[in-house]
């Protein structure tokens, strides 16, 4: 296994959209499992490949405490299932250390394929609805940042841009 290196918000690769898999074979379980190696490391609760620059439709993702549930979708698929919204403060491992509320919908199911590329559906619930959505929306070139006010998403740029320009120094 592998630590992968994230991408960091400006980055414009994380606007990707990532293409289907069309076979899951042992390429993608490798990818899979250094994805899980990478988010545990972070320590994150959620990975899309996109923020490894891989731009194939994989997430892996674990909201337990003790690193039990490990989830794997692959070409994920969402249906809101009615009006109802929560809000989340949520965090990015490709925007680091900033968390801002996000409204998104409550109630949904999730279609996907898993490891073995056996398809399930599941209706999640709280937090593993909220990151499902999140991570879905890295496969779409999208990020968290997206849903709140540009006066916010403008200044966690520039705090990020400051960051990498010394890092680079
Ligand atoms: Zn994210």
């Amino acid at each position: 296994m592998a630590l992968l290196p994230i991408l960091e918000f400006p980055d414009p690769r994380l606007r990707t959209v990532a293409k289907p898999v069309t076979e899951v074979d042992d390429k993608i379980r490798q990818l899979i499992n250094d994805m899980f190696e990478t988010m545990y490391d972070c320590p994150g609760i959620g990975l899309a490949a996109s923020q490894v620059n891989v731009h194939k439709r994989v997430v892996v993702i674990d909201v337990s405490e003790d690193k039990s549930q490990p989830l794997v979708f692959i070409n994920p698929e969402i249906e809101v299932l009615d009006n109802s919204v929560s809000e989340y403060d949520e965090g990015c491992l490709s925007v680091p250390g900033f968390y801002e509320t996000v409204v998104r919908p409550e109630h949904i199911r999730v279609k996907a394929l898993d490891r073995d590329g056996k398809p399930f559906e599941i209706e999640p619930q709280g937090l593993l609805a909220v990151c499902i959505q999140h991570e879905l929306d890295h496969l779409n070139g999208k990020l968290f940042v997206d849903h709140i006010s540009p006066f916010k998403r403008t200044r966690i740029r520039a705090k990020l841009e400051k960051k990498h320009k010394a890092e680079a120094r």
